[in-house]
């Protein structure tokens, strides 16, 4: 199936920033989607609003760090959809700090929801995929998959294992596509889960100067939308004026 017009698409963190983004130029686009993330008020806003303006959206609560949970939402949208074309492991949290500051709670959480969130999303559409014969997986990564930053050292390597997930994914399967996206500075709300005062006075120069998730969202569009033997592998966006 090429085109992305009645393509049924799964977004996990979809209740803001680069999901949310997501969500509004594909529903733009004539996809079908189903929304998942832990505040469904959110969710409902956004799928009311998409459609009001024609869109055809579903939600539904959804915590990524639990397989079980996971399951069920790609289970929801293949009911509600009949067919799962898509899925983009977008959900992802930055609590950012020093190494020395001993914040294992927090490295834990961002394991949790970013590497095997991740991996959940992939468990949950994988096998359908496979037995269909066709399928794309869509995994939000970071320039921080490229480079590692004093604070960043944890989140990193949760980006640089979405880049390794990402690159094996694409090696095992001549079904799936796979599309691994590194965006630079996005102006969203992931700052807002950093503690440790250090990090949070670097982020003011380092988030400076941003741009709008849209620009992931047309990224991850132009993926979707090329024909079903072309396999665009890996997207990095970033804003023109930059050093990051
Ligand atoms: P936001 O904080 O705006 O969005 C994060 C999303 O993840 C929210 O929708 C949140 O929803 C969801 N989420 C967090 N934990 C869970 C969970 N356990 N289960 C389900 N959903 C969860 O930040 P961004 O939009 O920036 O982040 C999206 C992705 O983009 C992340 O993977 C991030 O690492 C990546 N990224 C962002 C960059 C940026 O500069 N903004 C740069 C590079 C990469 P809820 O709280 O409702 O569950």
């Amino acid at each position: 199936m090429a085109g992305i017009n009645q393509k049924v698409v799964l977004i996990t963190g979809a209740s803001s920033g680069i999901g949310e983004g997501t969500a509004r130029v594909l529903a733009a686009s004539g996809a079908r989607l189903a929304l998942g993330a832990r505040r469904t008020d959110k969710l409902k806003g956004i799928a009311e609003e998409l459609a009001a303006q024609g869109g055809d959206v579903r939600y539904r609560a959804l915590d990524v760090t639990k397989l079980d949970d996971t399951e069920a939402f790609a289970d929801f949208a293949a009911s509600e959809f009949g067919q799962i074309d898509v899925i983009v492991n977008n959900a992802g949290v930055m609590p950012l700090s020093p190494l020395l500051a001993l914040k294992t709670d927090e490295w834990n959480w961002m394991i949790d929801v970013n590497i095997r969130g991740l991996l959940n999303g992939i468990a949950a559409v994988l096998p359908r995929m496979d037995a269909q014969g066709h399928g794309h997986v869509i995994n939000v990564s970071s320039v921080g998959g490229f480079v590692v930053q004093p604070t960043a050292a944890v989140y990193a390597a949760t980006k640089f294992a979405v880049r390794a997930i990402s690159e094996g994914l694409r090696k095992e399967s001549n079904k799936v596509r796979c599309t691994c996206i590194y965006p630079g500075v996005i102006d969203t709300e992931l700052a807002n889960t950093i503690s440790d005062p250090t990090a949070r006075e670097n982020m003011k120069s380092y988030r400076k100067m941003t741009i709008g998730p849209d620009a992931i969202g047309r990224a991850i569009q132009y993926a979707i939308e090329q024909p079903g033997d072309v396999d665009v592998n890996e997207i990095v966006v970033r804003p023109l004026a930059t050093q990051v």
